[in-house]
């Protein structure tokens, strides 16, 4: 007997519960990726994202086969090209993880059509707890990260599996070569379950607690791009974090439930992607110009330039320059968080649906914040962050000879830096367009 496994978010062999469920079910596997060309004329199809995923199914390619199976690679509309395999295999299930994006549950939906009860679709591949597992009386998701985060601390944790040891893939099926796209960003990571596991192993979650806010030391784990692939099971993080304990491991199971929390509200209401969570919508401007300025990392204001600048090259920012980046964007330049959503998607190696999209609409104050009206000025972030300025001279050569803070204000300085912008807006009133615009004043 033959079973498909459909695999799309969760490239690895390790803690991956379609692959054991796949190869619990047959005596041979296919394990399946399908190249869908939905995904790309959505806008989703970013080169560094596409150059990572190579070598994202490279690796796993490898790994099959040095247990006995392979990667069968197709091209085509995921649900018809999983349809078409398994007639060839006469395959007796298919396996596949639950997502949480709109085009996931339509691609559930044409497979259930196709497969009826042959489908089996697993929910505890893509988070640490499944969306839907964790959820207040009466509602179908939490609205506010820290009662999620309560509730999410009481519920069972699933042992991880172990990779599977041996696993046949029939001869017949043909596959596809591995696409290789040039990335975008000339910084980009090495993809791939071998890379992520390796980062994990080499990083240090001790430090954790102290340095995840600290843009100089760059102290996080840079696992998310791995983690939006699957390169990584969440589980078997949290599963690892927690077992090694101490206060590092505990701040960074925090930020793995901010994954969980996000990927559950998306999954309760796909259309949050692109629509207000909360709000009717503001009456934002629009002034490309000024939002060009930001994509380029030319505002004038040294530590959002040091992160846009960031992005570029390395298709990742820190967190806390996300939000402060993101923060500018929608607060101090009053603009929409869907262009800003829309440029990081174009950019970040984990550009997540779920991640990106809540998370600017948190920012925004459109999404799941309680306080909306919040603005993280940029200077006082800056001093806070990047106390000695070593993040954004490492980012903005213009500003590599001025020492010390004052990086974080040029427009101080008695000699204005040859090639840097004048800031867009006044530093002095950095909220001033959102209090006027949501009538605050
Ligand atoms: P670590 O600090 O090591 O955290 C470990 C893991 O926890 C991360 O890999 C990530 O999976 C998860 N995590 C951490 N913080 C968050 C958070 N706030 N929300 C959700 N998950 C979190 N993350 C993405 O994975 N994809 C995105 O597209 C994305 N877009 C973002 C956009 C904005 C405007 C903001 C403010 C944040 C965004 N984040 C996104 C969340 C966060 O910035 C990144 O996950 C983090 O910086 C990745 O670095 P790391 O792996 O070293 O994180």
């Amino acid at each position: 007997t033959v079973s498909v496994a459909l695999l799309s978010q969760d490239l690895r062999l390790h803690d991956n519960p379609v692959l054991h469920a796949a190869h619990a079910a047959a005596d041979e596997v296919v394990p399946l990726f399908v190249l869908d060309p939905d995904i790309a004329a959505a806008g989703f199809a970013a080169a560094n994202r596409q150059a990572f995923l190579g070598d994202c199914l490279a690796d796993l390619d490898a790994s099959l086969r040095r247990i006995g199976g392979r990667l069968v690679l197709r091209r085509g509309r995921a649900a018809e090209e999983t349809a078409r395999l398994a007639r060839e295999v006469d395959a007796v299930s298919v396996h596949v993880a639950a997502g949480v994006s709109a085009f996931a549950h339509r691609r559930e939906s044409e497979l259930r059509k196709e497969f009826g009860d042959r489908l089996h679709v697993h929910d505890a591949s893509l988070t640490a707890a499944a969306p839907g597992a964790v959820t207040p009386a009466g509602k179908d998701h939490y609205a506010v990260f820290t009662p999620y985060f309560r509730a999410w601390q009481q519920t069972a944790r699933r042992v991880p599996h172990a990779a599977p040891r041996a696993l046949r893939t029939p001869d017949g099926p043909r596959s596809e070569p591995i696409p290789r796209v040039r990335p975008d960003s000339p910084g980009l990571p090495e993809g791939g379950e071998g890379a992520a596991r390796r980062l994990w192993r080499d990083w240090d979650v001790d430090g954790y607690a102290d340095l995840h806010d600290d843009l100089a030391a760059d102290g996080t784990s840079h696992l998310s791009p791995y983690l939006h692939f699957g390169c990584l099971s969440a589980a078997e993080l949290v599963h690892l974090a927690s077992g090694r304990g101490g206060e590092g491991a505990e701040a960074f199971v925090r930020q793995l439930v901010w994954r969980d929390f996000h990927h559950q509200v998306l999954a309760a209401r796909p259309s949050a992607a692109w629509q207000n969570y909360r709000g009717k919508g503001d009456r934002w401007r629009h002034d490309e110009a000024e939002t060009e300025a930001w994509r380029q990392g030319r505002t004038g204001f040294p530590i959002v330039d040091a992160g846009m600048r960031q992005l570029a090259h390395e298709g990742w920012m820190h967190n806390r320059a996300r939000l402060l980046t993101a923060c500018f964007l929608t607060k101090t330049l009053y603009q929409d968080w869907r262009i800003g959503a829309r440029h990081f998607l174009s950019l970040l190696v984990d550009g997540d649906l779920a991640n990106n999209q809540l998370n600017w609409q948190w920012v925004a104050g459109t999404g799941t914040d309680t306080r909306p009206n919040r603005v993280l000025n940029p200077t006082v972030q800056a001093d806070r962050f990047d106390p000695d300025g070593t993040y954004v001279r490492r980012w903005v050569p213009e500003l590599a000879d001025v020492p010390g803070r004052a990086v974080h204000r040029p427009w101080k300085l008695p000699e204005p830096p040859a090639g840097y912008p004048a800031p867009i807006v006044d530093p002095q009133d950095t909220s001033a367009r959102l209090r006027h615009a949501r009538g605050l004043d």
